[in-house]
């Protein structure tokens, strides 16, 4: 009925879990989407013009995708840390959207391969999520002004070393596609020269496709977006 996603920047969700939130729009379950950072330190300029930017790109994307709501807690770009304000934050968000499922990032991912170091914020969030959803959203032990409890079934994490779930994404690959073309701003290094108009949105459906039929090979699925999925106790 309710999921929650929560990421690091604008156009993390996209990358990691779009066809999937997609899949669940279209059932009828209410999904809202939380940007921790604003963006500002991503390509394509830097500051207030480019966080301005990068939310109406996240906001087109939300509604291609069907997203009900999307939020961003503000935070600076680079900067985003596990402490006890954010967590109370998340917590906040947790219990007034009440979700049955919340999607983040795997926080142990730290290499993927020998050429890519996992973000920083991307570990920092979610390791906060992991400890917003359990125990403490749950629980009116913690934070008890940031509403009441609420326990979340199921805990969907991406971009991870070690997945045990795959999510079929070929009815939603084309709406993956679209919402990721939303974050022109993040193409940039992408497609490198190519024109936005001429080239850019081709390669996008091909990087997108080729990465969703390399994560279906284990799932035995043509195209998925690969989850570690946890029911916290
Ligand atoms: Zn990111």
């Amino acid at each position: 009925m309710r999921a929650l996603a929560i990421y690091a920047h604008p156009d993390d969700s996209e990358v990691a879990s779009a066809g999937t939130l997609a899949a669940w729009a279209r059932a009828g379950c209410e999904v809202t989407v939380i940007s921790a950072a604003r963006g500002e330190k991503g390509a394509g300029g830097s500051g207030r013009m480019l966080a301005k930017r990068r939310a109406s790109e996240a906001r087109a994307a939300a509604e291609l995708i069907g997203v009900a709501r999307w939020e961003c807690l503000g935070l600076d770009d680079g900067e985003v840390e596990n402490t006890r304000e954010l967590r109370s934050q998340l917590v906040e968000v947790i219990r007034r959207f009440a979700p049955e499922v919340v999607v983040s990032s795997d926080p142990t991912a730290v290499f993927f391969g020998s050429s890519y170091v996992n973000h920083r914020d991307h570990r920092e969030i979610g390791w906060a999520v992991l400890d917003a959803v359990s125990p403490a959203a749950g629980s009116s032990s913690y934070f008890p002004e940031a509403g009441p409890p609420h326990r979340v079934g199921e805990l969907w994490l991406s971009g991870t070393l070690e997945p045990n779930h795959w999510f079929d994404i070929a009815a939603t690959i084309d709406v993956k596609v679209a919402a990721l073309a939303c974050h022109g701003s993040q193409l940039i290094d992408v497609i490198d020269g190519i024109s936005e108009v001429s080239g850019a949105d081709s390669l996008v459906a091909e990087v997108v496709r080729s990465r969703a039929a390399a994560d279906g090979v284990a799932g035995g699925m043509a195209l998925a977006e690969s989850y570690r999925r946890l029911m916290p106790a």
